[in-house]
């Protein structure tokens, strides 16, 4: 079986695209956003829109407009190869790997038009991370116009719920702009120890991948509470997460699913974020009503 047909600039992911929708007269495409070091959290989305789209593609593109570090984007890990073989074991057609210049040709300096995350993009991770929203919002916008099917065929976008501000956010660019797009949201892959699996746990020492689980150790005895209709007691949990070796709390926060802001109330979304051995993690839970 070949691989994934590789397209490096927006005119050939624009040919190749057309092509095999033709071909395979496809009535929706999947695309699958990637800053690549990739991980069976990616692999899950890879296989939703697998099954839903005949023709699937990914997106591999570390978005300088989404760091406000620039050591963070530096130290952002990177591997075409490995990646490439990812996409290919999991069916994906169609690989859009641009440079920065093609996505954004006055690079470093900043496009002169960006997308708004508006007041969202201001609160929990965004207020840790100025800018960030806006970057990402910025990105998806222009995958969106560049992986735009035309003609009959439905573009189908594919998050995963690991990152819950994004898609939430990017649900909203879909409803403000008009986007033509379905988004699907994808639960969170973990692995056996609660971790959620991210592309930073790589720049982990296995003492930190261990410590890492205070995240989701906390998120799943708040769950836990909220479940057995006790007080979640957020105060002590952040305390328990302060408390662990190597962990810095950032933020645990639980807020309504649709406004992010603060509740007591259930339904809701507990996120979390924190640096553990200077590397930045988030994770989150959705706490399900009564
Ligand atoms: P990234 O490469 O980190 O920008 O992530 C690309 C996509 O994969 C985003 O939609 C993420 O939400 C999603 N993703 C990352 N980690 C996970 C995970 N552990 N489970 C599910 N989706 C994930």
């Amino acid at each position: 079986m070949s691989g994934p047909v590789l397209t490096r600039t927006v005119a050939e992911l624009r040919s190749e695209l057309t092509r095999l929708v033709a071909e395979r007269d496809a009535h929706s495409v999947g695309l699958v956003p990637t800053m690549g070091a990739l991980h069976q959290g990616h692999a899950a989305l890879m296989r939703a829109a697998r099954a839903d789209a005949p023709v699937v593609c990914a997106s591999l593109f570390v978005n300088p407009l989404q760091f406000e570090s620039p050591l963070d984007l530096e130290l952002y890990p990177r591997d075409l190869d490995a990646d490439m073989a990812l996409f290919g074991s999991e069916g994906v057609d169609l690989v859009f790997a641009p440079e920065v210049e093609e996505m954004y040709p006055s690079y470093p300096d900043s496009p002169i038009v960006r997308v708004s995350s508006g007041h969202m993009g201001q609160i929990l991770e965004g207020a840790s991370r100025p800018g960030h929203f806006d970057g990402v919002a910025t990105v998806v916008s222009k995958l969106f116009n560049i992986f735009d099917p035309e003609g009959p065929a439905r573009l189908r976008a594919y998050f995963g719920q690991k990152d819950a501000q994004q898609l939430m956010i990017v649900r909203r660019l879909v409803a403000d702009l008009d986007f033509p797009v379905t988004i699907v949201p994808v639960p969170t892959q973990r692995e056996e120890s609660g971790l959620a699996m991210s592309s930073r746990n790589l720049l982990l020492t296995e003492s930190h991948r261990q410590a890492a689980t205070a995240l989701s150790e906390a998120l799943f005895a708040l769950r836990d509470r909220a479940a057995a209709g006790e007080d979640w007691n957020l105060a002590a949990l952040r305390r328990q997460v302060r408390d662990a070796d190597e962990v810095i709390l950032d933020y645990l926060e639980v807020v309504d699913p649709g406004t992010l802001l603060p509740t007591s109330r259930t339904p809701a979304l507990a996120l979390i974020a924190a640096y553990v051995g200077g590397v930045r993690l988030i994770d989150n839970i959705e706490i399900p009503g009564p």
